[in-house]
């Protein structure tokens, strides 16, 4: 079922299998039309994740690769639009040989080409599959044929996790079991007995539960895994693992694990930390993605939260949060003092005008009063509008994504982006995924990095535009990095000197950002915002 934890689930069984020597790679499967979650509202879908090969993908694939510590690649993500696409390329393209090209088996047949496919590609001896959606949905049944075929044809080698959630009535103050038992059924309808049975809730679930899930779902009661509510994701490997999942699966998969010690001791160590720190750093989050409420919020920029609160727990200290929605600075700027409250503020990455003046004003306070500030993506952008309109005295300075009749465009698009928005060609088309930067010695960025040349995820259609680079430069900002040739601009600063961390970068390091390997400019940031400490 959709919103329950599908995804950790997925993520922490692989991080499981991990942690046990073995080679994992994860597939996700989205059963919606769209070729990819690029062209999605981040209100309504979550955070896009940007692969290292430029994929827009479902934030899924950011627990996956934050979980595992692996990074993946176009391959492991499908939606039904891709599948489809791919198969009518082949019949236009004659590669059916004149057969009838039919729904089943067909695109069944693709959807098993591409599992087998990312399972070879990273040589994995365990490919972990989350199909989207609920079961007995219209959406999802191709790739539940799939799944069904693959186990009608080697069936020592796959085995079924259903994740589903026992709801506890208010009423009625019992755990139901019933729904679940319903949904095994549906699936067994779809020709699949599932092999475990990952059982959500609000409480841990008790043994007659247990046995009475195992009696009417045709499953062994080990295979029934108990999974209440838990303060943090990252304890979910650790919980699994005390239900013995791993040897569950195993025996369904014919895998010895004699042979094979755990290795939990990082993320167990990562745990602990995470919740043994006390000491609060407070850090605001100013945005526009703000209006759907709370729980929306914090999918929209979870590889930002996550991001922070790594380098936070590195740093000995845990992350307060508070998220600010822009607008409230332009409809009273007086607020703006409230920013001295937070001991650093961040800027995510965005699209649009809502909100912007608002964002360029919080700049401009963090910069006058030396409040640590990092901006991801726009949030670079950004300072760099809000440098040349306050330094440059540049006041109409702006970016062609707002106002294309500014005189003073310090942020312009790409000429290339220019045909492509021309031709209405939007999805996938931006500036995406792994590109080199180069690090000048003796900046911020460098110390932080330690490193003279960095790789990081991009997802932008905008540039700071050549023309004003010597102009900003010679009023104090510094470009710490740029592309290899020297004509992209990936890092905006101040020096020390001038402020404790005042830093931008075009690319999004949040997508790196791993709880086993926080990510060095996090961990400068939550450094200066500690530092600051009111
Ligand atoms: N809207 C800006 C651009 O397209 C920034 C994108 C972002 O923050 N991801 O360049």
């Amino acid at each position: 079922m959709s919103g329950v934890g599908k995804g950790v689930a997925a993520s922490s069984i692989g991080a499981i299998f991990k942690a046990r020597g073995f080679e994992v790679t994860m597939i996700k499967i989205d059963p919606y039309i769209n070729v990819d979650a690029g062209t999605m509202n981040p209100t309504e879908h979550g955070e896009v994740f940007v692969l290292e090969d430029g994929d827009e993908t479902d934030q899924d694939m950011g627990n996956y690769e934050r979980f595992l510590n692996i990074s993946l690649t176009r391959t492991n993500y499908m939606t039904t639009g891709r599948v489809y696409q791919e198969v009518i390329r082949k019949e236009r393209n004659l590669e059916y040989k004149g057969k009838n090209v039919e729904v089943v088996p067909d695109i069944p047949f693709e959807v098993i080409r591409r599992i087998e496919q990312a399972s070879d590609k990273a040589n994995a001896d365990i490919t972990i599959i989350e199909i989207g959606g609920t079961i007995g949905e219209y959406q999802n049944m191709l790739f539940l044929e799939a799944a069904r075929m693959m186990k009608s044809k080697s069936h020592d080698d796959v085995a079924f996790v259903m994740v589903s959630y026992l709801p506890t009535p208010s009423k009625i103050g019992e755990m139901k079991t019933k729904p679940t038992q319903y949904a095994s059924r549906t699936l067994n309808s779809a020709g699949i007995q599932t092999d475990v049975i990952i059982a959500r809730a609000s409480t841990p679930l008790d043994q007659k539960r247990k046995d009475k899930i195992a009696m009417f779902c045709n499953i062994r009661p080990e295979g029934v895994v108990s999974a209440p509510d838990v303060e943090s994701i990252y304890d979910i490997p650790l919980n699994f693992e005390k239900d013995n999942l791993s040897t569950v699966l195993a025996n369904v998969l014919k895998i010895d694990l004699k042979d094979k010690p755990s290795n939990f001791g990082p993320w167990q160590a990562f745990v602990k930390k995470s919740k043994s720190v006390k000491t609060e750093v407070n850090i605001a989050v100013v945005g526009k993605y703000f209006s759907s409420g709370e729980f929306i919020l914090s999918d929209v920029y979870i590889s930002v939260l996550e991001a922070l609160k790594y380098s936070a727990y590195k740093l000995n200290h845990k992350i307060k949060l508070h998220y600010i929605g822009s607008k409230i600075f332009e409809q009273d700027p007086k607020k703006l003092k409230d920013l001295k409250k937070y001991d650093g503020v961040l800027v995510p990455g965005g699209f649009g005008s809502t909100g912007i003046e608002g964002i360029i004003a919080t700049i401009k306070y963090a910069r006058e009063n030396k409040i640590p500030y990092f901006g991801l993506c726009y949030g670079m952008q950004l300072l760099v509008i809000e440098y040349a309109r306050s330094v440059l005295k540049l006041k109409d300075a702006n970016t062609a994504e707002i106002d294309k009749n500014s005189k003073n465009l310090v942020i312009d698009i790409m000429p290339d982006q220019k045909k492509k928005i021309a031709e209405g060609n939007y999805g996938g088309t931006m500036r995406l995924g792994a590109y080199e930067a180069v690090l000048k010695r003796g900046t911020v960025a460098y110390s932080a990095y330690g490193k003279d040349a960095v790789i990081e995820r991009h997802r932008h259609r905008y540039e700071v535009n050549p023309d004003y680079i010597q102009k900003l430069t010679d009023a104090g900002l510094v470009f710490s990095g740029k592309s290899p040739d020297g004509k992209l601009m990936e890092i905006a600063e101040l020096p020390k000197s001038k402020h404790p961390f005042f830093l931008g970068t075009q690319f999004h390091p949040e997508f790196l950002a791993r709880p086993l390997a926080p990510h060095p400019l996090f961990t400068a940031f939550i450094k200066a915002a500690i530092n600051s400490k009111k």
